[in-house]
């Protein structure tokens, strides 16, 4: 197995920084398969810069429509490692996203996140999964416990008060009425809200 630190699915380049997250999702791919897009994910070691520079260097750059910090993990338990790679493709003149659960405070024990990455992340997709904290930690079972849906929310308010263009998402699962529910404490956010199709299995490794 060698480590897959960067790959392409859809228009564009994904970066796995970590298969680290204080979260357990029922749904969580992870649960199932090793990978997404053929792309095998888990990781014997996290990446260093130069790594990370060398794998992306293997990739034509400008040609994606964004660069990603997704991956098989959580990004922001690498936060160091998105503090300098996201600078670095900011200056090559990449679009970035990073797909999180939105828990970077807790994971990094600071208020701050959403100030830190906004000067290098442009719009990020957050994982609402419920619409209140009961039902999230029933479906995320975070190590954080119920803590963890508000300290999302308030994550989503911090990256919406930084000007990043904030998305909170929940897959089509979930039902209509949950879904409403989750649209209409979206819009007590800022943030705008996305409901995601279920990943399909064919896409995955
Ligand atoms: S937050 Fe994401 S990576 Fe972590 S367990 Fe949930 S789905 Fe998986």
């Amino acid at each position: 197995m060698t480590n897959n630190y960067v790959y392409e699915f859809g228009d564009s380049l994904y970066l796995n920084l970590t298969n680290r997250c204080p979260n357990r999702c029922e749904f969580c791919i992870r649960n199932v398969k090793n990978g997404v897009g053929g792309s095998d994910l888990r990781l014997l070691k996290e990446p260093t810069f130069d790594e990370l520079k060398e794998d992306i260097g293997l990739f034509p750059l400008s040609s994606y429509k964004e660069v990603v910090f997704c991956g098989f993990g959580e990004p922001t338990c690498n936060l160091s490692m998105m503090s300098q790679v996201g600078p670095w493709l900011k200056h090559n003149g990449c679009r970035t996203r990073l797909n999180t659960n939105g828990l970077g405070g807790l994971i990094n024990k600071r208020d701050d996140v959403p100030k830190l990455i906004a000067s290098y992340i442009d719009c990020v997709s957050i994982s609402l999964n419920a619409s209140t904290a009961e039902l999230y930690q029933e479906i995320c079972r975070s190590k954080f416990g119920e803590a963890a849906f508000y300290a999302m929310l308030d994550f989503a308010k911090g990256c919406v008060e930084q000007g990043i263009d904030t998305t909170m998402s929940v897959v089509d699962f979930i039902g209509e009425e949950e879904i409403e529910a989750c649209r209409q404490l979206v819009a007590t956010t800022g943030a705008k809200f996305r409901v995601r199709e279920t990943i399909r299995e064919d896409t995955v490794y």
